[in-house]
C-alpha cells in the first residue's frame, strides 16, 4: 500500500482497477499494406521525414544563441531525421515486412528506445526521451488527424496517465471511467476542468504515477484530498468504501436544495451558470440549478477538424433549444496552448501560453472566425445569445474582432439572414494587461467576464498546468484581488454587467471572498453549483464584503487562504 498526495481537481472518491493510459500512444490503425502499397508507403516515409527536418530546421533557426543547448537537442533530432541508418531499417520493414510506415516507425524507434534506455549512462540513456520525441514528430506527420478511437470498458476503471489531453479525457468512456490520476497538471488545466465536467473524481499532480502503478492494481482516488492510495489494505479500504458513501449522501442532500434561490440571507440574489464544453451537458446543468450558461468553451466542437459554418449552427441550435429561453454566451474558438494546440497552430512553438492562441489565432485565420461568428449570429433567432472574445489583451484586438463581427452582420443581412435585432460582444478578462486598462474597453463593450484562470496564469506567471508551480498558483493574492475589484468597479461605472467563469468561483473557500468584491453572476462548473448554493444561503453581504476588505488588506495568499478555509469548512462542514 502507498499513497501518493497530489492536488484535487475534482471532488468524491473513487476505488476501482487501474487502467493505464500512455498519453504518448498514438494508435496505429493500419500496421500491414499489400504489395502495391510499399512504394507508396516508402514515398509517405520519405516525406514525413523531409518536413520534420525542415520544420526542426526552422525551429532551430528561431531560437538565439543563448538557447545553445536547446539548440543542439534539436539539430540531433533533425540529424538523425538523416539518418542513412534510420532510413535503412525502416525501409526494411515496409519492403520486407510489409508493414505501414507508421507502423515501421514505431516498431524501429521502439527498438531504438528500448537499447538506449538499457544503457549505463545517464547522458545515453536520457536519449531515450529524444528518440521518443522523434517517434512522435514522425507519427504526428505519417497519421495526420486521425483521432484515437473511444475506449470502452467492461467494468469501472480509473485511469491513470502521465498526461491527458483534454480530447482524450473527452473521449474516454463516461460511463466505466470513475476517476482520473494524473502525474502532471493543475488545477484549472484544462483536463481538471473536463473531469469536473464529467463528474469524476481526479487528481493531477501526482509526479510519478503513472511508472509506480501497474495495470489491474487497485487505485482508490480521493479527489477532496487530493490523495491516492494504491492498493490498499482491508482497513483502509473499508475506511474508503465508508467516506465513499458519505460523500454519495452528501450530494444527495444537495440535490434535494436544487430549485431553492442562490439567495444570501439579507436578500441578495445570485446568478448562478453553467460552463460548458458540449451542448449535451446542458440537461444535466439545469438539473444541478443553472440558470443558463455564462461560458461556452466551444473548441470541443473542433475535436474532429475544423467545422463548418452549418455544422456550428446545427450545435448552439440544439444548446440554444435545451436551454429553453435562458441565456447562452458562445466564447469563440479559444484554441492553442493546452487545447489542440497542434491541429490549429500548425506550428511548434516554444511558449504555446504566451503564444498563437485563442483570439490570436482568429485574427490571424480570420475564415475560421468569420464561419463561427455567422452561426452565433444566426443561432440568436431561436434564443437569447451573447458573443464572448477570449484572451484580449488589447484594444486593437477588440476592435478588430468587432469590427469582422460588424462585418459579418452587414454580410448575412445582405443574404437576407434573420438574426436578433442585438446580439451583445463582450469579452473575458483574463490578460493582465486589459485588466490594468479595463476602463478603456468598459463602453467598448456588453459586457466583461473574468476568467481567472487564465488572469492568475498570466498575472503571477505560474504555468496553469505546471504541477512544479502549482503552490505559486494563488487565486487570493492581494494583487489579484485588486484587479478584480477595478474591473467590477469599472462595469459599474460603465453600467455593464461583469461575471466570473474562472474555477476560483467553483471552489468554497473563495465564494465568500468574491460575493464581498462585488461579483453578483457566477458561471462554474455545473457539479459544483449546489455546494456553492448553500454557501451564498448561509451568509449575508456585509460579513462577505468584511472579508473581503481583510483579504485585500492581506500582504500575501496565504493568510488570507487560512480565513477563507476557516470560514468555508464553518459554512459546510460535511465538505471539509
Ligand atoms: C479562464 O481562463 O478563467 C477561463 C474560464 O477560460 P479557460 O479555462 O477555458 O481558459
Ligand atoms: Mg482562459
Amino acid at each position: 500500500m502507498e499513497t501518493i498526495k497530489g492536488i484535487p481537481v475534482s471532488p468524491g472518491i473513487s476505488i476501482a482497477s487501474v487502467v493505464i493510459l500512455r498519453a504518448d500512444d498514438l494508435r496505429i490503425h493500419h500496421r500491414f499494406i499489400s504489395k502495391d502499397k510499399i512504394e507508396s508507403e516508402v514515398r509517405r516515409f520519405e516525406r514525413a521525414t523531409r518536413r520534420a527536418a525542415r520544420d526542426l530546421d526552422a525551429q532551430i533557426g528561431s531560437l538565439g544563441d543563448e538557447l545553445m543547448i536547446a539548440k543542439q537537442v534539436l539539430q540531433t533530432h533533425r540529424d538523425m531525421m538523416k539518418d542513412p541508418g534510420l532510413h535503412r531499417d525502416v525501409l526494411a520493414r515496409i519492403e520486407e515486412d510489409l508493414y505501414s510506415a507508421a507502423y515501421s516507425v514505431s516498431v524501429v524507434l521502439g527498438e531504438y528506445h528500448g537499447r538506449f534506455e538499457k544503457m549505463e549512462s545517464e547522458y545515453l540513456a536520457e536519449r531515450a526521451h529524444d528518440i521518443k520525441d522523434i517517434e512522435r514528430k514522425l507519427l504526428l506527420l505519417l497519421l495526420g488527424k486521425r483521432r484515437e478511437k473511444r475506449q470502452i470498458f467492461d467494468e469501472d476503471v480509473v485511469i491513470v496517465s502521465h498526461n491527458l489531453t483534454p480530447s482524450q479525457t473527452a473521449s474516454l468512456a463516461k460511463e466505466k471511467v470513475v476517476g482520473f490520476a494524473v502525474d502532471v497538471g493543475g488545477r484549472t488545466s484544462h483536463t481538471a476542468i473536463m473531469a469536473r465536467a464529467l463528474q469524476v473524481p481526479a487528481v493531477v499532480g501526482l509526479k510519478e504515477i503513472s511508472r509506480k502503478v501497474a495495470n489491474g492494481d487497485t487505485l482508490v482516488i480521493d479527489g477532496y484530498a487530493g490523495e491516492v492510495i494504491v492498493n490498499p489494505d482491508g482497513k483502509v479500504l473499508s475506511a474508503y468504501r465508508r467516506k465513499a458513501k458519505y460523500s454519495e449522501r452528501f450530494f444527495n442532500e444537495l440535490q434535494e436544495e436544487i430549485s431553492w434561490p442562490a439567495e444570501t440571507l439579507d436578500g441578495y440574489e445570485i446568478t448562478l451558470s453553467a460552463n460548458i464544453e458540449l451542448p449535451e451537458e446542458i440537461s444535466t446543468a439545469l438539473e444541478w440549478g443553472a440558470r443558463g450558461v455564462g461560458l461556452y468553451r466551444t473548441e470541443f466542437l473542433y475535436e474532429s477538424g475544423v467545422p463548418d459554418e452549418e455544422m456550428h449552427l446545427k450545435t448552439y441550435r440544439k444548446a440554444v433549444k435545451a436551454l429553453r429561453g435562458r441565456e447562452l454566451v458562445i466564447r469563440t474558438l479559444d484554441a492553442g496552448a493546452d487545447k489542440f494546440h497542434e491541429e490549429f497552430v500548425g506550428f511548434e512553438e516554444p511558449n504555446p501560453f504566451l503564444g498563437c492562441r485563442s483570439i490570436r489565432l482568429c485574427l490571424q485565420k480570420p475564415e475560421l472566425f468569420r464561419g463561427q461568428v455567422r452561426a452565433a449570429l444566426r443561432v440568436s433567432v431561436y434564443g437569447p445569445v451573447k458573443i464572448m472574445l477570449p484572451m484580449i489583451s488589447t484594444v486593437e484586438e477588440l476592435r478588430h474582432a468587432k469590427e469582422i463581427i460588424a462585418d459579418v452582420r452587414e454580410e448575412l443581412t445582405r443574404e437576407g439572414i434573420e438574426m436578433a435585432p442585438r446580439v451583445p460582444v463582450g469579452i473575458m478578462v483574463e490578460v493582465p494587461s486589459i485588466a490594468l486598462i479595463i476602463d478603456r474597453v468598459a463602453d467598448e463593450v456588453d459586457f466583461f467576464s473574468i476568467g481567472t484562470n487564465d488572469l492568475v496564469q498570466y498575472s503571477l506567471a505560474v504555468d496553469r498546468v505546471n504541477e512544479h508551480v502549482a503552490h505559486l498558483y494563488q487565486p487570493a493574492h492581494p494583487g489579484i484581488l485588486r484587479l478584480i475589484k477595478e474591473v467590477i468597479a469599472a462595469s459599474n461605472r460603465a453600467g455593464i454587467q461583469v461575471s466570473i467563469c474562472g474555477e476560483m468561483c467553483s471552489e468554497p473557500a473563495y465564494v465568500l471572498l468574491l460575493m464581498g468584491l462585488g461579483l453578483r453572476h457566477f458561471s462554474l462548473s455545473p457539479i459544483a453549483i449546489p455546494t456553492v448554493k448553500r454557501i451564498i444561503r448561509q451568509v449575508t453581504i456585509t460579513e462577505a464584503s468584511e472579508v473581503a476588505e481583510q483579504c485585500l488588506n492581506s500582504e500575501q495568499a496565504s493568510e488570507s487562504e487560512v480565513l477563507l478555509s476557516r470560514r468555508a469548512s464553518k459554512l459546510l462542514p460535511d465538505f471539509f
